[in-house]
């Protein structure tokens, strides 16, 4: 099968670099799933898993919301932020949960910006699920 480079850049560098026969997220639009030769397009994501498949194996990235960009022979995805299944740091990941849940239900009270705290609250998830190789 034909193998497709792929890149998980941040503003920090490179978090992932391979070739792989498929790559597949969640868009905004819905789930991906793209192959060598996929038709270019751009496509914003959601906060989630990106798994990527080569022979028997799949290594998985979370990350935080981004852009994809497929060309003919590349994905590219430009992302807030990502990690790499084994780099999650999973009691900073519960910890940034706990916080987020937290200020999520003082929010009436406190009237704490809600939208942020629930991002927080699907990175720390997100991160946790990737972790635990949940996809
Ligand atoms: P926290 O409150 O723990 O900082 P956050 O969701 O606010 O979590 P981000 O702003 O998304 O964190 O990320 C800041 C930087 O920290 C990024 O480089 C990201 O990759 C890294 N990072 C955040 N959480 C983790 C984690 N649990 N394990 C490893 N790296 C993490």
């Amino acid at each position: 099968m034909k193998t497709i480079k792929v890149s998980v850049v941040t503003p920090d560098g490179p978090v992932y670099e391979s070739d792989v026969e498929m790559v597949s997220t969640k868009a905004q639009s819905g789930e991906l799933g793209i192959l060598h030769g996929h038709i270019p397009m751009v496509a914003p994501l959601q906060i989630g898993a990106v798994r990527l498949k080569n022979g028997g194996k799949t290594d998985l990235v979370a990350v935080s919301g981004g852009l994809l960009e497929v060309r003919p022979d590349k994905v590219t995805i430009l992302a807030q932020s990502a990690e790499k299944a084994d780099d999650i740091d999973v009691d900073r990941a519960n910890r940034a949960k706990e916080r987020a849940e937290q200020r999520l239900s003082d929010q009436k009270r406190d009237n704490i910006d809600f939208k942020r705290a629930e991002l927080a609250l699907q990175r720390a998830v997100n991160r946790i699920h990737v972790s635990e190789k949940h996809f």
